[in-house]
């Protein structure tokens, strides 16, 4: 595969510090330079030619960014539904001969611009693409370009806010979920090359098919990929031992960008200084400044687990004993908070082989180096939680049971849907820091239950994250629904933590950006976007609230 580095410089939306620097940077460096020779009248006229030659191109240079900069539409202009057309029919001869690659089949625009998880419109794209390798990405994207189509990477399909949504004005929809190869497995280093289209599970039971005692420590939903995990900086239960996706997982991306450039953000090595992180700049960007093609992911060594469950008269008592519990350093690997009307769910969905008690708890996975070295942590949590008022303090007795327990936390969203039959769940996502949890969740939950709504709690506790699963059946709970979302939004926002701790912001959540981020922060991420996409063809309509900031206008 070819892979260069980008030479050609991004273009900023306005003349900038960047290009400054650019531009006074060389002549610093003549003027100090002692090697240079003495200054002769001769030599003082032929400096003052080239600093006004540098000058004047730089002006030049300046000027011109600066117009290129007004050139950039400040709302994307796309093609029409005659170039839309043009377009498929070009998708379709580029890839002639190959089957199964274009398809306009309304079953398959049906599942690609829907989704069971959210309570988001349908909103269908116009066409989708299934590519094989980078080379075919970059066909679609120049296809995309010439005939200005928006274009949405699309891959496990578990967002939960509409991310890989269609554009009002239709689209391609590139399917990356057939590019699913382990390219290189370097069990010594650590380390796996994959495409994106393969599954954090997937990867995870091969290695261990292989016999090789690493895996991929950040697990979303089961269904999620690594392209998508990466594009959403998600995380998952085992976050408070590893981290996140915006930690050091994703080491290295390939992605092709917006004008069918194909960049390596970094090699395989586990640490660089060089430069900023641009592996970061893909991270969270959902799609919108480049579609990855090859990821290089760090893994972690398969360590023991057990799992424990305990129940707390409150909120409030489980989070303190997790505080405690945390700050002891015993081998903790996730710590989940659930609330009673979780455990009533569990009961109701049918698939735990257990009865549970209907009260707020926790499910506790322990990690150790040996089956002692967890017995003891477990001991030192069981004296801690009871401490706090935890009832009930149960460890499983072998690997089955462990399993079982942890499958009972990991169906919260369809246990969670079966409390209502027929509803929709709006999964929400909020994040504070650990010490304000408690009344975040009491006031959400007040707050639900005044409006008459079902809602299931989980969270990962350990990180103050957690997640209403608020059900609706009709158009007036849904309207309650997105109220009480948009009031736990605030309220996480004003207790200093944010509308999403792991899903990311796709359509749902873009309107609370700039209160959450700041006009200035959320200007800058607008800036990124159209130096890199100036045409606004990159999963347009996520990620970057609608409303004006400052007076750049949108680039969505
Ligand atoms: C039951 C359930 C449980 C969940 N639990 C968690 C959880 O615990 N933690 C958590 O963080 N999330 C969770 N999620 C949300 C979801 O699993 C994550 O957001 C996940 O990272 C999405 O990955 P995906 O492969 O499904 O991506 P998709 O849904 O296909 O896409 C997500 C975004 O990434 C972009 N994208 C996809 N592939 C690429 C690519 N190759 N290049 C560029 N952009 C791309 C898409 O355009 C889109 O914007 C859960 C979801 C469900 C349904």
């Amino acid at each position: 595969m070819l892979v260069r580095p980008t030479t050609r410089p991004l273009l900023l939306a306005r003349p900038s510090a960047t290009l400054l620097f650019t531009y006074y940077v060389p002549r610093r460096r003549f003027t100090t330079n002692n090697a240079q020779p003495r200054e002769t009248p001769k030599f003082r006229s032929a400096y003052s030619l080239l600093v006004a030659s540098l000058a004047s191109g730089a002006l030049g240079y300046f000027v011109s960014s600066w117009n290129n900069a007004e050139a950039i539409p400040t709302t994307p202009k796309y093609g029409s539904p005659k170039d839309y057309e043009q377009a498929i029919l070009e998708l379709q001869l580029t890839f002639a001969g190959r089957d199964d690659v274009v398809s306009t089949d309304p079953e398959d625009l049906r599942i690609h611009g829907r989704s069971e998880y959210d309570y988001l419109p349908d909103c269908l794209h116009s066409v989708v693409v299934y590519p094989d390798s980078t080379e075919d990405v970059v066909k679609i994207v120049k296809i995309a370009t010439k005939y200005r189509m928006p274009i949405t990477p699309y891959s496990g399909a578990t967002n939960l806010e509409g991310h890989t949504r269609g554009h009002s004005s239709g689209g391609i929809c590139i399917d990356l979920s057939g590019m699913k190869r382990i390219i290189e497995i370097h069990e010594a280093d650590s380390d796996i090359v994959c495409q994106p289209g393969i599954g954090w599970v997937e990867i995870n039971d091969d290695l261990a098919r292989k016999g090789i005692p690493l895996f991929f420590p950040i697990d979303p939903a089961p269904g999620a990929t690594i392209g998508g995990m990466l594009s959403t900086g998600c995380s998952g239960t085992n976050a408070v031992r590893y981290g996140t996706s915006k930690g050091e997982w994703f080491l290295n991306a390939t992605v092709v960008l917006p004008s069918g450039e194909v960049i390596k953000t970094r090699r395989r090595s586990r640490k660089s200084s060089a430069g900023f992180d641009t592996t970061k700049l893909f991270i969270g960007a959902e799609g919108t400044l480049g579609i990855v093609t090859e990821v290089t992911i760090r893994l972690a060594p398969v360590l023991p687990t057990s799992v424990a469950v305990v129940q707390f008269p409150d909120v409030r008592k489980a989070t303190e004993a997790v505080r405690e519990i945390i700050n002891q350093g015993v081998g903790i690997q996730c710590i989940e908070l659930v609330d009673a009307e979780f455990m009533r769910a569990t009961n109701i969905y049918g698939q735990s082989r257990r009865k549970w008690p209907e009260k707020d708890g926790l499910f506790i996975k322990l990690q150790g180096h040996t089956q002692q070295s967890i017995m003891d942590s477990a001991k030192v949590v069981k004296k801690l939680a009871e401490k706090h008022g935890g009832t009930g303090f149960e460890f499983a007795k072998n690997g089955k049971e462990a399993a079982d327990l942890w499958d009972d936390r990991k169906n919260a969203h369809f246990a969670g849907l079966s409390l209502v039959p027929g509803a929709k769940g709006w999964a929400t996502d909020v994040c504070v820091p650990v010490s304000k949890l408690p009344d975040l969740v009491y006031q959400t939950k007040e707050d639900l239950k005044n409006l008459g709504l079902v809602t299931t709690i989980v969270g990962h506790v350990g990180d103050g994250n957690f997640h209403a699963l608020i059900l609706f059946n009709n158009e007036e709970e849904q309207a309650k629904t997105k109220q009480a979302v948009s009031r736990m939004v605030k309220r996480a926002i004003a207790l200093d933590g944010t509308c999403t701790g792991e899903h990311g912001v796709g359509i749902g959540k873009k309107d609370y950006l700039i209160e959450e981020l700041g006009e200035g922060t959320v200007e800058l991420m607008k800036t990124i976007k159209r130096a890199i996409d100036p045409l606004g063809l990159f999963n347009p309509g996520k990620l970057y609230p609608d409303t004006p900031t400052k007076d750049k206008g949108n680039n969505n």
